[in-house]
């Protein structure tokens, strides 16, 4: 089997390098915008080799999207305009709804399995790849009822191949439960980083100061833009209603301060503490 990989930067790349490892296929060819990043991967080993867009379109039996989201709703359609009947196509994009409905009459509709591995760092490009990124992972695949069950049993067998434990969810509720986990978070860290950068001029007070609470709470703060505002573009009416909730606790908490009720606040965090166990679980 051929894989083909577009956009290889982190979640390509990792991919690539567990497809390897694993003999999941025969070739993997990649094509990426930027030529640097294609030679990168090349010159690295996660691809045997640089292929063009059409490339990887025609002689793929295995065709994975690992670009940007906005990348994404632009080249999903062209793709499916080029596969032969028997390819597969996945993506690895944050968002599902706007993407699926991107291409929901496309004749080709039924090769394509969206997905999305629950699984990243705040790095980003072929050199940020890693071994067993998506191990013991979930990925979550969406609509499923609306793929050929040839291409979904394909892209389960790949996620399974990369160790992932597999989700079956409907993009919309998928697009509102991420915006919690995993947008809201992002949203938080890059608001903390401009907090602080603002009232502490001094990188090097950050840096003497800066506690492992601090580095674990803005490691994604350094997440790129390229990646994340259109992410946030194509989630924002998840995202809005969400921003409110959240504001509403920060709200309390300064309430409580306020009104120096310390047993509220007590509360507050007792309540917050139970994430413990459903972590856990
Ligand atoms: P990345 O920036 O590391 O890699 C993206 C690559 O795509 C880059 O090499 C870039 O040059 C290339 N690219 C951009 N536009 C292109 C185009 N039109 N054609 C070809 N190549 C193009 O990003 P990443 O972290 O690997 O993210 C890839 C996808 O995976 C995104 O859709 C993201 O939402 C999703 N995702 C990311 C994470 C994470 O934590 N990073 C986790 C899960 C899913």
């Amino acid at each position: 089997m051929t894989v083909g990989i577009i956009g290889l930067g982190l979640i390509g790349g990792s991919m690539a390098k567990d497809i390897r490892r694993n003999s999941f296929a025969d070739k993997i060819i990649g094509y990426n915008r930027s030529k640097e990043n294609c030679e990168k991967a090349l010159e690295i080993g996660l691809i045997d080799e640089i292929a063009t867009f059409e490339q990887v379109c025609s002689e793929s039996d295995l065709i994975i999207l690992g670009v940007p989201v906005n990348a994404i709703q632009k080249v999903l359609p062209k793709v499916l305009d080029s596969i032969s009947d028997k390819a597969v196509v996945t993506d690895a994009g944050s968002t599902k709804e706007l993407l699926i409905k991107e291409v929901e009459n496309h004749k080709n509709r039924k090769r394509y399995v969206p997905s999305h591995p629950m699984s990243g760092t705040e790095n980003s490009g072929p050199t940020s790849a890693l071994d067993n990124l998506f191990k013991d992972k979930v990925a979550i695949i969406c609509n499923k009822e609306e793929s050929d069950k040839d291409a979904v049993d394909l892209v389960v067998r790949f996620y399974e191949m990369l160790g992932s434990r597999i989700i079956y969810m409907n993009a919309r509720d998928h697009d509102e439960h991420v915006g919690y986990v995993s947008h809201l978070t992002h949203v938080i860290s890059y608001a903390l980083a401009n907090a602080v950068l603002d009232k502490e001029k001094s990188t090097s007070t950050i840096f003497d100061l800066a506690a492992g609470g601090f580095a674990s709470t803005s490691r994604l703060a350094k997440s790129s833009a390229d990646m994340w505002v259109p992410i946030f573009e194509q989630n924002t009416q998840n995202i809005l209603p969400i921003l409110d909730v959240y504001m509403d606790k920060l709200k309390e908490f300064k309430t409580h301060l306020e009104n120096n009720d310390m047993d509220k606040l007590y509360e507050f965090i007792s309540e917050a503490n139970k994430i413990r166990k459903v972590l856990k679980s």
